[in-house]
């Protein structure tokens, strides 16, 4: 099969900027993701060959090569058998912010939970990720916020400084020879993979202990309430997550400290409905305002605004103010706030108004409204507008 270009693959321009090669191949990954494609061979197949692309054409090195030599310009450059997922070197730096379906799990799934090669050796005894949730206001997600939160975090025990052994004394693991890791052979969505997995004579802790510390028995970390602060963009959304690298679970045996994932989530607002960036207001009006005309004013998530309503405005007649929705995630636009108008009819009246009632239902006499199609028919788009 002849190999298709790269630029092709991501869909994008031959002068795309970095920020829209991300964006591109961030989508192609959700298409294709094997989870929503299962035993899709085309998928798979079209996942593989977006993350080649990705590769390439993200790293100016290798970007440049392919600019000038094609294809031939990364002969070996991933060993004989071309692109293969041990030579994809992105895991780290696309999946910080994503939605519940985030990539990271497409690749742990890819290597079996262990990572392979690529994330290294300190990487397969990496200490646990926390997950925490964190309720924002729409207010607090207008603007961004930065959060100071204790959370209970693994950390290295002083009583005996990490090593789990009342008297220092450890002992080499006999069957892990100190590595903490054994390899096993698993089936996986890409057949046969030799996987790396913890030992279990050790535990991963790659020795043995005599006398366990009794402070953290013998685990070499313990419980700590520690600190931390979230830095929270403005425009995040429900289901999405941020990852802090390295503030969760303290690695086991050297291994690298594990990740918290802060899960947003959006707590009710008692004027607002968010769809996406834009956000919806119903807005009550009384019979003569609607018949007259008025100025309302409107709220925003920061402040009122003024907004004119034409005379004889329809009850369900919805009015844009632009610019007043939420921010969309990095990138200095906002959304938009719909004003949806509702003309209230009256259930109890005083005396006055039903003197004045009476005196316009004799007016209104003259008028006879027909159902008509027509009507409805111009009214019809305000109920597709969002
Ligand atoms: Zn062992
Ligand atoms: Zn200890």
């Amino acid at each position: 099969m002849e190999k298709r270009d790269y630029y092709e693959v991501l869909g994008i321009a031959k002068t795309a900027e970095a920020s829209e090669i991300k964006k591109s191949y961030r989508k192609l990954a959700m298409k294709y993701h094997p989870d929503k494609n299962p035993d899709d061979k085309e998928a798979e197949k079209k996942f593989k060959e977006a993350s080649e692309a990705y590769e390439v054409l993200s790293d100016p090195e290798k970007r440049s090569k392919y600019d000038k030599f094609g294809h031939a310009g990364l002969e070996g450059a991933f060993g004989g058998g071309g692109f293969d997922w041990g030579n994809f070197s992105h895991f780290s730096d696309i999946d910080d912010i994503f939605g519940g379906e985030g990539l990271g799990g497409i690749f742990e799934h890819l290597f079996g939970g262990s990572m392979g090669r690529s994330r290294g050796g300190s990487r397969r005894n990496k200490g646990e990720d926390l997950q925490l949730s964190l309720s924002l206001t729409l207010e607090e997600i207008a603007k961004g916020v930065k959060k100071k939160l204790k959370i209970n975090v693994k950390d290295s025990c002083e009583s005996c400084q990490g090593s789990g052994s009342e008297d220092g004394k450890t002992q080499t693991c006999t069957q892990c020879h100190g590595s903490g890791q054994v390899m096993q052979t698993t089936r996986s969505l890409f057949g046969h993979m030799q996987t790396v997995v913890r030992c279990p004579t050790c535990n991963g802790e790659g020795k043995l202990i005599d006398k366990k510390c009794k402070v953290c028995h013998g685990e070499g970390r313990i419980n700590k309430l520690k600190p931390i602060e979230v830095d929270i963009p403005a425009g995040v959304a429900e289901g999405q997550y941020i990852r802090l690298r390295g503030k969760g679970n303290k690695g086991r045996n050297g291994g690298e400290n594990g990740d918290i994932l802060v899960h947003i989530k959006e707590k009710e607002h008692a004027e607002f409905d968010r769809e996406e960036s834009n956000l919806r207001i119903n807005f009550p009006i009384t019979i003569s305002q609607a018949v007259l005309g008025c100025e309302i004013k409107v709220p925003t998530l920061s402040g009122k605004v003024k907004m004119k309503v034409p005379a004889g405005t329809q009850s369900g007649k919805i009015f844009r103010v632009r610019g007043q929705g939420l921010p969309y995630l990095n990138s200095g636009y906002n959304g938009d706030l719909f004003v949806h108008i509702i003309v209230m009819i009256p259930t109890k009246i005083s005396g006055r108004e039903k003197e004045l009632y009476t005196e316009l239902a004799e007016i209104d006499k003259e008028k006879n409204y027909e159902p008509k199609k027509s009507f409805f028919n111009k009214f019809k788009h305000l109920f597709n507008l969002i």
